[in-house]
């Protein structure tokens, strides 16, 4: 029996742990488009740009823990081109790998912007990092979680950055208008320029220092200097292989679609991460594609256990859950922010949909978002939630 796993990051080596741990004997063959071993993404745009940061992003696991006690076939800088659903097939590098039970993981890449770098890869974080290093003046593109704690970290070396973001309030469909709102605070507090509701037209020339843009131009005719541009403008499903396999991918962005089960549509192959459009119970079935790490971590161990096992397979109902940093402050979300009405008390902001408590952010309170969350997983009474809150 084979396993493949194709993407070999969070979701794809959680699939590859949770197999071996179900007791599966097989052969595993886990298929990585880029040249590493399996990594950590949040700390990149944390720890990592720090000027005492780790020197080197290192790997979940060493190699030798994946081939010997994992017993993992790794092909590592071989992205999978094609998937043959009938066969069983998926090719990578050239070589078809028949498959009994597959999981693709392959994530989401950074939406580009022609002159500006992004910040997804490893690669990309030493590029930002050593940017930083030489004293660059950044300018941010999209005031999103990843734009943010690139402002952060260029802040804490006490580097001048902008912020340019499109829309009039930042983070307005992750975390709703009254969050985001509150989280431009947060911008302006750390002394980061924060253009609201202002477009790029472009990013200009190439500089030595760093061999990015050294200016960005907006509409207003404005050009803002700067040696490192980085633009935080999304992800999108890396799903380039699928396209002909007949799996359904998602007419907005491609993703693939699955069931609440993550099965995708054809027999023995299921999808985890941020690949996934994903349907959650919990919200009335609501079609989810989140790009979060605890997300892509429990998705990948459950499509694994429900592809050598499909009789198990079981709807998934999580509650979402995300955290970012920023100039010192933990921000948390739980749920969703698709709601019917919002309140915010203090350092805590509150989601109701129908009468329960759909979605709960705060900011510096770790304890309390885990009791929002379980409150959630509950199907808690709004008036409970409220109640609660204002205890706390
Ligand atoms: C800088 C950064 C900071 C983040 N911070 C946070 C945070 O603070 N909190 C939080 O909750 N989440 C955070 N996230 C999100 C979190 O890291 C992602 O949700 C998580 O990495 C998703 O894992 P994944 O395995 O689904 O996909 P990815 O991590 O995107 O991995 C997919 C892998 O598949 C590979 N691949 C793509 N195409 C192919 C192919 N055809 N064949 C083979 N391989 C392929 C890719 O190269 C990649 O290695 C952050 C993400 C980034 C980039």
């Amino acid at each position: 029996m084979t396993f493949v796993v194709a993407g070999a990051s969070l979701a794809g080596l959680r699939a590859v742990e949770s197999a071996r741990r179900t007791g599966y004997r097989g052969r595993i063959v886990l298929i990585g488009a880029e040249d590493r071993l399996p990594y950590d993404r949040p700390p990149l745009s944390k720890a990592f740009l720090d000027v005492d940061g780790p020197g080197e992003v290192a790997p979940f696991h060493p190699e030798a823990v994946l081939r010997d006690e994992l017993g993992v076939e790794l092909m590592l800088g071989a992205a999978a081109e094609s998937l043959d659903t009938a066969a069983r097939e998926v090719t990578a590098g050239g070589t078809a790998i028949r498959y009994d039970a597959l999981v693709i993981a392959t994530g989401a890449a950074a939406r580009r912007l022609p002159g500006a770098r992004t910040l997804r890869t490893a690669e990309d974080a030493v590029a930002v990092r050593t940017a930083l290093d030489h004293g660059a003046r950044t300018v941010v593109i999209g005031a999103g979680f990843i734009g943010s704690e690139v402002a952060s970290a260029a802040r804490k070396r006490g580097l001048p950055v902008t912020i340019v973001e499109a829309q009039a309030v930042p983070l307005a469909r992750a975390v709703g208008e009254e969050a985001g709102a509150a989280l431009a605070e947060l911008h302006l507090a750390a002394g980061t320029d924060l253009r609201l509701a202002t477009e790029v037209t472009e990013v200009t020339e190439v500089t030595e220092v760093t061999g990015v843009g050294d200016g960005v131009r907006l509409a207003t005719g404005e050009v803002l200097p700067a040696d490192l541009v980085v633009a935080g403008i999304g992800a999108v499903p890396a799903t380039g292989w699928l396209e002909g396999s007949g799996l359904a991918l998602h007419e907005r962005d491609r993703g693939v679609v699955c069931d609440a089960t993550l099965a995708a549509g054809a027999p023995g192959v299921y999808a985890a991460g941020d690949v996934a459009h994903v349907p959650n119970p919990l919200f009335d079935g609501e079609p989810m594609r989140l790009e979060h790490w605890t997300n892509a971590a429990e998705q990948g161990a459950a499509a694994a256990r429900h592809a050598l096992d499909p009789a198990s397979a079981r709807a998934l109902e999580p509650v979402p859950y995300f955290w970012s940093d920023w100039y010192g402050h933990r921000i948390q979300f739980v749920g969703t922010p698709r709601a019917d009405e919002v309140v915010v008390r203090g350092a805590t902001t509150l989601y109701r949909r129908g009468d329960r408590l759909a979605g709960a952010l705060t900011v510096d309170r770790p304890r309390e978002i885990m009791k929002y969350r379980r409150r959630i997983a509950a199907r808690a009474p709004w008036s409970e939630a409220l109640a609660f809150a204002g205890a706390a």
